[in-house]
């Protein structure tokens, strides 16, 4: 199948013409027709399979007739991420460069002046981050009522952001009649509830079963025993073996891409830092940097799993295993792009090995596993039992000798030595490809701590405020952690509702109404 066999106008082939694309993937050939029909489309596709295109190239020729106007835009196209609202933007300057669309992005970190002038001035497409919508939304900057294509990008990520709630409450806002694309990488079950709540006779489309993973990719694992320390030195001797031209390193925590990059940067590796705690500004000017090659590696949390799409990434490195297994596949995912082959590796510490279960678990087969010269794998044996009040004893708690890439395991004397904490041990084992002759300095000394559960980062970044939402919803609040503390909540009100024992439903008050006499007629 051709584009041409597609329907759609000569302005939007002959840019899709120019951008080179030869055929449709198989995403935009099975959507285009419905999407240019007026159906509503629950797309299951990963980002790299062409999704962006696939409602984009319909939506420039459905809005090329009709005209926007001022703070009612024609379209709306919700994305989790700034970055990820970007790409969708670039898309639609790409695509609709022979077509007259106005359009605006609004996303936290910008200038709001700047937004607010491009929605007087009327846009046919709007893409926006929730948390910024909502904002302008209730400063009466914007309507919604005008808008008749809804697109809803990453259902999934938005679920894993906390987002839902606004999501749910700009859909609220929307008109009833209007076509909606809704597209996640997964379809776990809160994101099929939304799906059907939002979608009316969808078409439904599947071009990649949820969570596999990109076949493009070669992956291996390095287990790596001893601790943060061992992990920096492995992955410096991967960097050097590996012949890595560009790589994205993840790591669970904010905290963590700072340690890595600034380990990477003192051994002298060309390195900067992602993450989403930073300036929008600097994000996006590392982004773009790394984008064109100017600088090789990028150590990022997962505020760049998502959609990034940048061909040139040879290189994918887990340096953590991520806390949710579907992160893996997201992470991986930025490597063999656009038909390229790819690498990913995933260092994992003995303490790491349940979230490595998780990760072998959902992919359905093991990762193979690699050797690195001159450190020493773990095996199940040295795997850490739980403690008794359930905190995972980490690989400091064991003894020096049965840490470390340069010297043999001894298992059975680790609860009893004495806690030391050696010198950086594979300094040697991994020349660093440019020495720091004025950092004589020792690794990171940064105690590495002991992982604890935290937020992901990405869903800080784009969290409104609490006072920004009017129905009190907490946007990015209500991620995992929120999660986690609703059963004590619960246990509470349950307390506060029917009495620590059961026999006293509010506690030391009786509220006055309760002790009124109840007439019976
Ligand atoms: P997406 O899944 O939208 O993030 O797209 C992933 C990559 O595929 C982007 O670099 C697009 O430029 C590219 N792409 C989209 N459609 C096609 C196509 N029909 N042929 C070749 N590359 C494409």
């Amino acid at each position: 199948m051709s584009f041409t066999d597609l329907g759609l106008s000569p302005e939007v082939l002959k840019a899709v013409d120019e951008v080179g694309y030869a055929d449709p993937t198989p995403i935009q050939a099975q959507a285009i027709p419905f999407v240019l029909m007026g159906r509503d489309i629950l797309g299951c596709a990963q980002t790299g399979t062409g999704k962006t295109a696939s409602f984009t190239l319909p939506m420039i020729d459905i809005l090329a007739s009709g005209r926007a106007k001022a703070r009612m835009p024609r379209s709306l196209i919700l994305a989790p991420t700034r970055e990820l609202a970007a790409q969708v933007s670039q898309n639609f300057e790409l695509y609709g460069k022979y077509s007259k669309l106005s359009m605006a992005l609004l996303t936290g970190g910008t200038s709001l002046a700047e937004q607010e002038r491009k929605l007087d001035r009327g846009v046919d497409v709007l893409i926006a981050t929730p948390g910024r919508l909502l904002d302008l939304y209730e400063r009466g900057k914007i309507l919604l009522a005008d808008v008749k294509i809804l697109v809803i990008d990453e259902a999934d990520r938005m679920l894993d952001m906390g987002f839902i709630p606004d999501v749910e409450r700009i859909v609220g806002l929307l008109p009833k009649i209007r076509q909606t694309l809704f597209f996640s990488a997964t379809m776990p079950p809160e994101v099929r509830r939304l799906a059907d709540a939002f979608l009316m006779n969808p078409k439904a489309i599947s071009v990649d079963p949820p969570s596999s993973a990109a076949t493009l990719v070669a992956q291996n694992l390095i287990k790596v025993m001893g601790d943060q320390k061992d992990k920096r030195a492995a992955l410096r001797a991967l960097l050097v073996s590996e012949k890595v031209a560009s790589a994205l390193i993840f790591c669970n925590r904010k905290k963590d891409v700072d340690i890595v990059y600034k380990s990477l940067k003192r051994h002298g590796f060309d390195v900067a830092a992602l993450h989403g705690d930073m300036s929008q500004p600097a994000r996006t000017e590392t982004l773009a940097r790394f984008k064109d090659s100017q600088m090789p590696l990028l150590v990022c949390s997962d505020v760049a799993a998502r959609g990034l799409d940048i061909p040139t990434v040879s290189h994918v490195f887990n340096f953590d295993v991520p806390v949710h297994a579907e992160d893996y596949i997201h992470r991986i995912g930025r490597t063999g792009r656009a038909g390229r082959s790819g690498r990913a590796l995933m260092l994992a510490l003995p303490e790491e090995a349940k979230g490595l279960d998780a990760v072998v678990r959902m992919l359905g087969k093991s990762i193979e596993e690699m050797p690195v010269e001159g450190f020493e794998p773990w095996s199940e044996g040295d795997v850490p039992v739980r403690g008794r009040r359930g905190r995972t004893r980490s690989s400091g708690d064991k003894p020096a000798a049965s840490r470390g890439s340069t010297r043999k395991a001894t298992r059975p004397a680790r609860d009893t030595a004495p806690r030391k904490r050696r010198s950086a041990p594979a300094e040697s084992a991994a020349p660093a490809p440019v020495a720091d002759p004025a950092s004589p300095t020792p690794e990171i000394s940064a105690q590495d701590p002991a992982p604890a559960p935290e937020m992901p980062e990405a869903a800080a970044e784009e969290t409104p405020a609490v006072s920004e939402l009017s129905n009190g919803t907490t946007g990015g609040a209500v991620a995992r952690p929120k999660a986690a503390a609703a059963k004590p909540a619960r246990q509470r009100r349950e307390r506060e509702t029917k009495g620590a024992n059961g026999d006293a439903p509010f506690g030391e008050h009786t509220p006055a109404f309760i002790l009124r006499p109840v007439k019976v007629a």
